[in-house]
């Protein structure tokens, strides 16, 4: 009579053991986030809710779940990132699709919208109906993040990328701000006209011979023109440089994020570019490494 209600034998692997399995696979071939990444598939990637480890630790997998999981296993085994996977990440504490057309949003990148969210808040006040440019939204993870926290803001997105800017605008409707943010298709600000009080941007910035030595997560998953910042790594804050003293209005600020080496040069670039009159005016802000990730560099008065 039990025999009915008895799963199918291959059903009978659990939750728990399921995890450890995974976990050990995924640290065979070196990864060091195995543990993590491990749960992240099992309880992200069908749907689980977290408390499930704790609750139902031997929860039983059914043979569609197993085959389910073997698959995501396989693909991490083969150096896809986890957020690729589920086609999703988590950033800034909202969930933002994710295409091969777009860069993954990293962690560091959230040191860059707090910092623009404080130093606007401080240049205009908090509810200033600020006006924000993000060149190169990719995602959109930077411009969806700064409306949605900040209702009064509007702000314009642009990609080279139509397809970027695809995923962006879905990001935007996710989060229910796509009716704040213009999409552009453009190189880099082309044809936008401000004034802004505010222009971010995360843009390209490893060196084209860098490329090759990235782990293959980055190297083989996030699209190349996201990451490529030519010869030197610097062409991107060339052209933004040379176009972003127009778009900032009376007060208004850029924030850019940098490479770990490249505060130095980056500030030098902002003095070229007649940004700022010495480099001693770009301030920086370190990332949870500590090293300087986002440059603030203020608009100088009669600039634009
Ligand atoms: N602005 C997007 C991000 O920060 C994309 C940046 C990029 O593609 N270089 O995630």
């Amino acid at each position: 009579m039990t025999a009915l209600f008895e799963p199918p034998a291959s059903a009978a692997t659990g939750a728990g053991d399921w995890l450890r399995s995974a976990r050990d696979r995924l640290e065979a071939v070196g990864i060091e986030s195995a543990s993590l990444d491990a749960r992240m598939l099992l309880l992200d990637g069908l749907g689980l809710p977290h408390s499930v480890i704790v609750a139902e630790p031997n929860l039983a997998l059914t043979p569609e779940e197993l085959e389910r999981l073997e698959a995501m296993l396989g693909r991490r085994l083969a150096r896809e990132p986890v957020s690729r996977i589920l086609g999703w990440r988590e950033f800034y504490g909202r969930r933002f699709k994710l295409t091969p057309d777009v860069l993954d949003p990293r962690p560091d990148t959230e040191v860059l919208v707090e910092a623009a969210l404080e130093e606007i808040d401080q240049r205009f006040g908090p509810d200033h109906a600020c006006r924000l440019l993000d060149i190169g939204a990719g995602s959109g993870a930077i411009a969806v993040s700064l409306l949605a926290e900040r209702p009064a803001w509007r702000g314009v997105a642009t990609d080279v990328s139509g397809a970027a800017l695809q995923v962006a605008g879905e990001n935007a409707a996710a989060h229910k701000v796509a009716d704040r943010l213009e999409m552009v298709e453009t190189n880099w600000a082309a044809g936008v006209s401000g004034p802004f009080d505010l222009v971010v941007s995360n843009p390209p910035y490893i060196a084209s011979p860098e490329i090759a030595t990235l782990m293959a997560e980055v190297r083989e998953h996030d699209p190349a023109p996201a990451l490529d910042g030519g010869a030197d790594g610097l062409d991107a804050y060339r052209e933004i440089f040379a176009c972003a003293g127009a778009l900032l209005g009376d007060g208004g600020v850029l924030l850019v994020e940098i490479g770990a080496a490249q505060a130095g040069q980056v500030a030098a670039l902002a003095v070229e570019a007649g940004l700022v009159s010495s480099a001693d005016e770009v301030r920086n802000v370190a990332d949870l490494a500590g090293h300087p990730r986002v440059l603030i560099v203020p608009a100088v008065a009669g600039n634009a």
